[in-house]
């Protein structure tokens, strides 16, 4: 340790990237062929913590979403819905399997597209994304026992569009229950990150999917809305922000499209006084700095109970202080780059308004790498509830910090929130643990611990967070009649 600051000084432990292949320019994934996209236009993908490019990437029209769509029916009614649910598990199962076996080359990827630290996309997001093919693959024969005494049925094609924060495991979320249910898929990963998607489309590829079950179409927002848009689509599945899901509800309103709807969050962290305190500091820096705090259930409003407030501020900063900011491949690494410019932007946007409303601001004090777009872990105290940076959610390494005196108070203000999708319980206590949980409006409550994730349990939100759940039996009964 040094004496300046009271950080371990390792030697740098960067993850190799000899292993990896990667095209530098890659199709539309389209009824089980590479298909150039008709306006002949591609966008690139960069590498955030170094701004390189990385590959080009094809930009679908309404023309490839149709085609994406027409290829998808036909598998739909020739092929996957009429194949025995025993065999449509077998494919399942292969595909989580190859994913297994190139679960390095995934994390690699996942890492220098997106600009998450390695440990993370090693450790979390791909062991997560197969086991969500493990888990819905082995429902799909089993569909009448999960729902008995009901008369279940697949939808259909299903059109599911994703964001960028978990590429991969968003991807795996989306398609691994739509094809367990006996549906086909049409899916558009995000534009800065959609290389994990595609290198998902080789491996459906290689596991010998039927053509036209899984069909991966690349694109901005014109080409989600083309899918949103399309006719024979009968189910829309979306993540991403509340604003683009309002749009997507007026859009499908009046149609037949089913639609589930995973959108923004505010979730709130509560720490009582009886808390394990520096349990609850680990928690509380896991909640908002994970994955540079693009995730939608970050723990992005701190509430602590007064007698116990400057203990944790203190020991919460100290423990800032420790977190290693820089390359995404090293393993040494905390927090990586954020996800793109605009992401950045809005960030310090959101902390310049922050200063501005008269919020104390911490910044950890490390130096940030030259290139590459990266923030510093930043927490406001002083945070008035009716604040900006209290309401709207940031999706960046920053928290607020408030103080609350009762239980009751800090379930009124934790649940003044537009949002409702998950909340952080700290305190010794089970019976205050219960009291909570049932009062606090959110998807899911974690107690005692915080982002934590399992293919067997639902998630999703209350209010503006959206609705309908995924995961679980709940994300399987989302994809049937
Ligand atoms: P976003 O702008 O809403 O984009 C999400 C996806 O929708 C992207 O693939 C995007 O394509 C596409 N899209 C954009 N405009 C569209 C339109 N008009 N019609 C159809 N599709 C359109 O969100 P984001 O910035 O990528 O992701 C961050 C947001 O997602 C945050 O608010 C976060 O809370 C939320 N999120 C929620 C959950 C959850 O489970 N509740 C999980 C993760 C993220 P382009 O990328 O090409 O623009
Ligand atoms: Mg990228």
């Amino acid at each position: 340790m040094t004496e300046s600051n009271n950080k371990w000084e390792y030697a740098p432990s960067l993850e190799s990237t000899s292993h990896i292949q990667l095209k530098e320019r890659y199709d539309l994934f389209i009824d089980g062929k590479w298909v150039k996209p008709s306006d002949n236009r591609y966008f690139s993908s960069i590498n955030p913590a170094t701004e390189e490019k990385i590959a080009e990437i094809a930009w679908a029209s309404d023309a490839d979403v149709d085609l994406a769509v027409k290829a998808a029916r036909k598998a739909y009614t020739e092929v996957w819905s009429v194949m025995k649910p025993s065999e449509r598990a077998k494919y399942i199962f292969r595909i989580a399997r190859l994913m297994q076996e190139k679960a390095r080359e995934l994390a690699v990827i996942e890492t220098l597209d997106g600009g998450k630290p390695i440990r993370e996309s090693r450790d979390i997001d791909i062991p997560l994304a197969c086991n969500h093919f493990f888990y819905y693959a082995g429902w799909a024969d089993k569909l009448q026992d999960a729902f008995p005494q009901r008369n279940i049925q697949s939808l259909g094609v299903a059109g599911q569009i994703i964001p960028w924060n978990f590429p991969l495991l968003m991807a795996a979320w989306k398609i691994a229950p739509a094809l367990a249910a006996g549906n086909t898929v049409v899916l558009k990963p995000a534009e800065s990150t959609s290389l994990t998607a595609l290198k998902l489309a080789e491996i459906i590829e290689a596991s010998g999917l039927p053509a036209g079950v899984v069909n991966i179409v690349t694109g901005h927002g014109d080409t989600g809305a083309a899918i949103v848009n399309h006719p024979d689509i009968d189910k829309i599945a979306f993540t991403g922000s509340t604003s683009v899901g309002k749009l997507i509800q007026k859009a499908v309103a009046g149609t037949a499209k089913k639609v589930s709807l995973e959108l923004g969050g505010k979730s709130a962290n509560i720490v009582l006084e009886d808390a394990p305190i520096d349990q609850a500091v680990e928690g509380i820096v896991n909640g908002i700095f994970f994955n540079q705090g693009h995730v939608c259930c970050a723990g992005s409003r701190l509430y602590v109970q007064e007698s116990i407030a400057d203990e944790v501020v203190r020991k919460l900063k100290q423990r800032m202080e420790s977190l290693y900011l820089g390359n995404p491949l090293d393993k040494n690494t905390d927090i990586g780059a954020i996800n793109s410019k605009e992401q950045l932007q809005t960030i310090e946007k959101y902390v310049e308004i922050g200063k501005k409303e008269g919020a104390d601001m911490y910044q950890v004090t490390c130096e940030l790498p030259a290139k590459g777009f990266y923030c510093r872990p930043t927490i406001f105290t002083n945070v008035a509830q009716s604040s900006v940076i209290a309401q709207e959610e940031i999706f960046g390494p920053v928290l607020t910090v408030q103080t609350f005196r009762t239980i009751d108070e800090v379930i009124q203000k934790a649940n003044n929130s537009p949002y409702g999708l998950a909340a952080g319980v700290w305190t010794d206590k089970g019976s205050r643990i219960f009291n909570l949980t049932s009062k606090l409006r959110a998807g899911v409550v974690w107690a005692n611990t915080y982002n934590k994730f399992d293919p067997a349990s639902p998630f999703g939100g209350y209010k503006e967070s959206g609705f309908g759940r995924e995961g679980g039996l709940h994300g399987l009964e989302a994809y049937l009649k």
